[in-house]
């Protein structure tokens, strides 16, 4: 059973507006077993959408367009149907109804242009809409239709014989939902009018998802580590994202029993623990601070932040988790070096001789924080995050981070050479400082 998603609108293809929908009606249509093959989006133009349409009626066993069904002269979304169809559009006199009554209890006579909104084309049912004044529609569209359809798109004749296309479209029924373009209707349309028509027609096959996240080693070395999990066609399938300098491991599994899908996920995230160890801090929605500040909670420890080129995003990080007082006391942006001195002591003549953003100073800056709070735990960075700035032996990107503990002697710091912008630079400085902290806290050595 697989499905092909239309989002419509002028504003996606110009990208002022993100599509969201196509992505949640694809993560909700993998969850009740339908896989998704395509993903389309075309301008607010009838002929756009009816060629999409045709194009992906003989593939699909749905096809769910969202948008274009508003009131206005661009919402063309029922016509193209009725056009790709061949019937008229004819009024459905409940909805119309329905639409009357919405306009009386405002207060408000129905504008004339509201009326195609009850508009279906003949033969297709209406879906009530719970949350707005666009009905929804659902159509049948059969093996004859389809042949139609597949004589009048030339997309079909692409590298495949008319033969081929026949046998393909033989015995094909593709069910289509028109739905709102408004997220939160086509959500409620989805989850009370689709969703259940697609559980109750099922042969489909479970397919479930889980996503581990890591951070600190590249996405090559992590492919390299996991080996012949990533090779394509596997089922479960490994693969990987990488985003903000975390590579995420994807894993999709297609069975067909729910309890054959869960045990080949769970075999699949074992396999990759097993090679990746505390590489993986999360899963999911977790972040690195949700990861670190777990660690800090169980220890019962707190930490104290001392940041120059991050100025508080180090700081921001470990307060976005809910309940961070329990772990963060407080942190100093020590910008200026006559503030590294006045706030928290750093020598002068230190900072004279070795520089800002040198391993002695960001010691300082971590030690004396340590010195100067309550806290169980201290992380420094002092970095040049540029564009400017840079020299031969201090390059653009050049960070010194230091981390220090009260129950230890020696701090410990490190040298990295961040790519990127001034917000990548500074971002990955900050989840570098988190790293170092949360390989500290479980006890094993950095593995990067
Ligand atoms: P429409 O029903 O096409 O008039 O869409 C109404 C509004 O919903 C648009 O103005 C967009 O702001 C929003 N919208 C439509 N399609 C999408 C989409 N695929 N993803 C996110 N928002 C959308
Ligand atoms: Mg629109």
């Amino acid at each position: 059973m697989n499905a092909i998603i239309i989002s419509v609108g002028d504003e996606l293809v110009l990208g002022q507006t993100v599509d969201t929908n196509s992505a949640w009606l694809s993560r909700q249509l993998a969850a009740a077993g339908c896989a998704v093959s395509a993903h389309l989006t075309v301008p607010d133009d009838q002929r756009a959408i009816e060629r999409a349409i045709r194009e992906s009626i003989g593939s699909c066993d749905y096809l769910i367009i969202s948008g274009g069904i508003g009131p206005t002269e661009d919402d063309l979304t029922r016509q193209a149907l009725a056009g790709v169809m061949g019937v008229p559009l004819e009024m459905n006199e409940r909805w119309l109804g329905q639409l009357r009554e919405f306009f009386e209890k405002r207060g408000r006579p129905m504008p004339e242009r509201n009326r195609i909104q009850a508009m279906i084309p003949r033969g297709a049912e209406m879906i009530w809409n719970h949350a707005g004044t666009a009905s929804g529609i659902r159509a049948t569209i059969d093996e004859e239709l389809i042949a139609i359809a597949a004589m009048d798109d030339l997309y079909f004749h692409i590298g495949t014989t008319a033969d081929d296309r026949k046998s393909q479209i033989a015995n094909h029924r593709c069910e289509v939902f028109v739905l709102p373009g408004v997220p939160k209707e086509m959500m409620l349309m989805f989850q009370r009018d689709v969703l259940p028509h697609i559980e109750r027609r099922g042969g489909g096959a479970c397919i479930l998802s889980r996503t581990l996240h890591t951070f600190g080693m590249g996405e090559s070395a992590i492919a390299e580590k996991l080996g012949e999990l990533m090779t394509r066609g596997r089922n479960p399938s490994v693969g990987t994202t990488v985003s903000g300098g975390q590579v995420s491991l994807r894993i999709n599994a297609r069975f067909q029993s729910r309890a054959e899908a869960e045990a080949q996920v769970a075999a699949a995230v074992a396999a990759c623990h097993e090679r990746l160890g505390d590489l993986i801090f999360g899963e999911e929605d977790q972040t690195l601070q949700e990861a670190v500040a777990t660690l800090l909670r169980e220890r019962r420890k707190t930490v104290v932040t001392a940041e120059s080129c991050t100025g508080g995003l180090l700081a921001k990080f470990l307060t976005d988790v809910p309940g961070s007082s329990a772990y963060f006391t407080g942190g100093w942006v020590t910008y200026a070096n006559e503030v590294k001195a006045a706030q928290l002591g750093v020598s002068p003549a230190l900072i004279e001789q070795d520089g800002a953003v040198s391993e002695a100073v960001v010691t300082e800056l971590a030690q004396r924080a340590l010195g100067r709070s309550g806290a169980d735990h201290a992380l420094a960075i002092s970095g040049i995050a540029g564009p400017d700035g840079g020299t031969a032996d201090k390059p653009v990107g050049t960070v010194w981070i230091a981390r220090a503990a009260r129950a230890e002697q020696k701090s410990e710091a490190r040298r990295f050479l961040f790519p990127g912008d001034r917000e990548m630079i500074r971002d990955r400085a900050a989840k570098m400082a988190l790293a170092m902290l949360r390989y500290h806290l479980l006890g094993r050595p950095m593995p990067f």
